[in-house]
């Protein structure tokens, strides 16, 4: 069940503000936290990023707030009433971006300070005062230490993706910033799951608070279609570029498991022809932005990326997900593909087995899931010499490692490489936009193109058959939220 924001009694700014967003009723974390902040009460929160969680902490804050509110220059007059903390730079600069958009029709000022770029411009901008601060724990720091943010009449802390926090070992940080501020205020923790650390950090910091779960950790989207592909390593490829263009998708992420492998793929990728760009840990903060930005424009068809670069991407659904490698933890499997099929929306996720160590890591996916996960074959386009490679839809386990050799040699480098390339040039089709889902509409947005992409113009030469030959274009999908790579101090 779902209700209107206008039965909160927002003041009217925050209403406005919320109507211009075009929210018409609340998420779950919405309807469940906005009246316990409002209450006061301290927060523990079970929700990931895409749930619509800022607005759930941002707007009660802030209804919370109005009353410091002042046109005052003075910056004593503005000191940090509300501290945001979040894990990496992408995450803080996003949520800032949230905030200033619900806090829009008010005079409370908000500013963002993140690692990995210049002090100064966040300096001067403290220095004027500012009612809420988001900001990750690392440059926190440095600023308190540079005297540049005062945190002892801060109200109310928010705790944003703790768990990853305490991944990433910003414990220390944490406590120090904590340690800062006045005992009494409202805490609001929110994690994707309640480990025992978790616990343990929210025993320590958070009083008596009302405890909130919006979603089962590990669960997948039942509208997002999965598939587990067996692939040799050297025919990857041509099953990613198979799959994109027989599925009409117009955009995707493709995840590696190493900085390596990142690099390596997106320049072959773009050497076929195909709109590629990279995101790994390698790549500074400002490459990352412009990456980001240019899949976001539609300049760019494919991200391919590690799971620590994509921790950033405010991109929470696109079209399809590919697992190019099996990842290394179950649970980064969840988070992948997490990206696709959000609030409805259908979406893809493919993964590409190859065998190996990939066996064991499929295992630990099919337990956590949840769910039995079936090896299918590829049948590609073109006719193979042998036709040994994938011969049926055997049961994954029962495929092992002892084919994957032979698979390899049956197919001739050359016939891979000149497969589906180059000739991306003319591509006159657009892709046609499709309905876009009432909720959560916001983030994906399918970019103006001027071109479709590689894939689509190569299928106009070879019409799709083998797999799939009925499925339809992805619907347009949402965009939700998520993060990125520690910050760097
Ligand atoms: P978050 O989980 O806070 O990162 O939010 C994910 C996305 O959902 C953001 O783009 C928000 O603008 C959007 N959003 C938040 N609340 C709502 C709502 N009630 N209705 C529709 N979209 C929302």
């Amino acid at each position: 069940m779902t209700s209107s924001f206008s039965n909160l009694s927002l003041a009217e700014p925050l209403n406005r503000a919320v109507a211009e967003m075009g929210y018409e009723t609340m998420t779950p974390i919405q309807e469940q936290a906005i009246p316990v902040v409002l209450a006061g009460q301290d927060v523990m929160g079970a929700a990931q990023t895409g749930t619509g969680k800022t607005a759930a902490f941002s707007l009660p804050l802030l209804q919370r707030m109005l009353k410091h509110e002042n046109s005052s220059t003075s910056p004593a007059r503005h000191p940090v009433r509300a501290l945001v903390l979040l894990p990496t730079r992408e995450l803080a600069d996003q949520v800032a971006q949230q905030v200033k958009l619900y806090a829009k029709y008010t005079q409370l000022r908000s500013a963002v300070v993140f690692g990995g770029i210049d002090m100064k411009p966040q300096t001067l901008e403290l220095k004027k005062g500012v009612e809420v601060l988001v900001a990750t724990p690392g440059r926190l720091l440095d600023h308190i230490e540079a005297k540049n943010a005062v945190l002892n009449q801060v109200e109310y802390v928010v705790l944003d993706e703790a768990d990853r926090m305490l991944d990433i070992g910003f414990l220390p940080d944490l406590q120090r910033i904590l340690s800062y501020l006045p005992k009494q205020r409202t805490t609001l923790l929110f994690s994707a799951t309640f480990s025992t650390e978790i616990k343990r950090l929210a025993s320590s910091y958070l009083q008596n608070p009302v405890t909130i779960e919006v979603a089962q950790p590990n669960e997948t989207a039942s509208t997002v279609e999965q598939h587990f592909y067996s692939v040799t390593d050297d025919d990857k490829r041509r099953a990613l570029k198979q799959i994109l263009r027989q599925r009409g998708i117009t955009q995707a992420f493709v995840f590696v498991n190493s900085k390596l492998g990142c690099a390596r793929l997106a320049r072959s990728l773009e050497r076929e022809g195909l709109k590629t760009t990279a995101l790994h840990g390698d790549k500074s903060q400002d490459e990352r932005l412009k990456a980001l930005a240019a899949f976001k424009a539609g300049e760019v068809d494919l991200l391919v990326a590690t799971d620590v670069a994509a921790r950033g991407l405010d991109i929470k659904d696109v079209p399809a997900v590919f697992n190019f490698d099996i990842p290394f933890n179950a649970e980064d499997y969840v988070h992948r593909i997490g990206r696709t099929g959000r609030a409805g929306a259908s979406g893809l996720a493919v993964s590409f087995a190859s065998g190996g160590n990939d066996v064991r890591l499929v295992a630990d996916i099919e337990k956590l899931i949840k769910k039995k996960v079936e090896l299918e074959a590829i049948e590609f386009e073109e006719d193979r010499p042998q036709g040994r490679i994938n011969d049926g839809r055997r049961r994954w386990r029962e495929e092992g490692e002892a084919g994957d050799a032979r698979d390899v040699l049956d197919q001739p480098r050359e016939r891979k490489e000149a497969h589906f390339g180059r000739g991306a040039g003319g591509r006159p089709h657009r892709v046609p936009s499709t309905p876009r889902d009432p909720f959560f509409e916001k983030p994906y947005e399918e970019p103006e193109r001027e071109a479709a992409p590689a894939w689509e113009a190569a299928a106009k030469a070879t019409p799709a058959r083998g797999i799939s030959a009925n499925i339809k274009s992805k619907r347009k999908v949402p965009a939700l939220f998520k993060n990125v790579e520690p910050e760097q101090r």
